[in-house]
């Protein structure tokens, strides 16, 4: 008998069952707003011309595969810290004081997923991590994975399509001092309901009060506003918060899946701030250790590009380019959605939410049996409503305007 003969078959993955179900579609006109992953005005995948240019500068230069540090290599690190820490002057003294240890992540998942395996060894206040109702899916299972347990705070307010602004600072007013907290940094995954900055200062109150151990989850730097560095604007207050003394700790994990379209690369970082270099020396050796024996050492292929995008200054001007490229995009086509579903087919809904919420998702408040019937049309979404804005383009915008007013009256 084989070894595996009693092993379960798993239940479907949401999203990849989604895939399969639309590329088995024959409809010509199928839409597919499940993809998290950018696509242009002919909804194709989109190659930046940064990364390409990367690319091409990588390939006269390279001369060798070999290993990079555990922690990634020492310029990736020091990019990383200038990209993330440089451009506030709260952030410049944590650099300055050696407060910030960085290190290559496997994209935004691993990255995530070395912070809870840290977290869970050496934090010991707590192993509980409070993660926002709803959350992208993977939250919950790489938190546990890691050994942690987790559970939800109030973020959505379903009637609204807003923020839970009463929800989300009770519950983190009743939490036990010292509770890990994650929090996404812009472009909420699947809302893409943000605090406003005003809230973000609420917020960091209460953290504060509790003494609260932050993770920013960051997957979707420079979708809010366009600019990566205007999308920091939130880390620029953490980091105050650590310099006013207000908050100890916090730590980021970081992907250039979508602001660089790296996605199968599996490229981001991830860091933790300490209370100075002695601190920061050792929680690096101990953070090799957690590294060690999951992958032994990143990816280098992926980090050798950021590496030239951040590095080499046409070629940086150009990523900020791409990535205002992509977001004007996204904006765009929450602008025509909008416009058709109100204008063209005078649909009764309010649709503020569309114009409102920000970066990549639209959470759409569109019930599980309206989603079922959509399915039916040929449009592709997962259950609780969330659309990816980025599957949608000039060419199918109307005809899924129509399918979204067939289902909502
Ligand atoms: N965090 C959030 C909220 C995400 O939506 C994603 C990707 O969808 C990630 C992290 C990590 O993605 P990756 O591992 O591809 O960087």
């Amino acid at each position: 008998e084989s070894a595996w003969a009693s092993v379960q078959a798993a239940p479907a993955d949401k999203i990849l069952g989604l895939t399969v179900l639309y590329n088995n579609d024959t409809n010509p006109s199928k839409i597919n707003l499940g993809v998290g992953a950018y696509r242009d005005n002919d909804g194709k995948p989109w190659i930046l011309p940064s990364v390409k240019a990367a690319e091409q500068v990588l390939a006269k230069t390279e001369t060798n595969k070999e290993y990079v540090p555990i922690v990634g290599s020492p310029k990736f690190n020091e990019l990383i810290k200038k990209m993330l820490y440089s451009h506030d002057e709260a952030g410049k003294k944590l650099l300055e004081d050696g407060r910030v240890l960085t290190a290559q992540g496997i994209s935004g998942t691993g990255s995530l997923r070395v912070l809870g395996e840290f977290v869970r060894t050496f934090y010991p206040k707590s192993n509980k991590v409070l993660v926002p109702n709803p959350t992208w899916a993977n939250h919950v299972a790489i938190l546990e994975k890691a050994g942690l347990t987790t559970s939800k705070y109030s973020y959505y307010d379903y009637k609204t399509n807003a923020l839970d602004e009463a929800g989300l600072l009770n519950d983190l007013a009743s939490a036990e001092p010292g509770t890990v907290i994650l929090l996404h940094a812009c472009c909420h995954n699947p809302t893409g309901v943000d605090p406003e900055l005003e809230q973000w200062d609420k917020i960091l109150d209460v953290v504060s009060q509790k003494q609260l151990l932050p993770i920013l989850d960051m997957a979707y730097q420079g979708f809010r506003s366009g600019s990566p560095i205007d999308d920091l604007a939130i880390l620029f207050k953490f980091n105050k918060a650590v310099v006013d003394g207000k908050l100890s700790n916090f730590l980021l994990s970081q992907s250039f899946a979508k602001n660089m379209g790296l996605y199968g690369e599996r490229v981001g970082s991830l860091s933790l701030i300490t209370a100075g270099p002695e601190e920061t020396t050792r929680v690096k050796s101990q953070l090799e250790k957690v590294i060690r024996p999951l992958y032994s050492s990143p990816p280098s292929h992926g980090s050798k590009l950021v590496e030239i995008i951040l590095s080499d200054d046409a070629i940086y001007q150009q990523w900020l380019e791409d990535v205002r490229v992509m977001s004007d995009r996204l904006v765009e086509m929450r602008k025509l959605l909008h416009d058709k579903l109100k204008n063209t087919y005078k649909n009764p809904l309010n649709w503020d939410h569309l114009l409102n919420q920000k970066g990549m998702f639209c959470y759409t408040g569109l019930k599980e049996d309206q989603v079922k019937r959509l399915i039916e049309k040929s449009v592709y979404l997962t259950s609780d409503g969330r659309i990816s804005i980025a599957g949608i383009y000039p060419a199918n915008v109307d005809n899924l305007a129509k399918a979204i007013h067939e289902v909502t009256t």
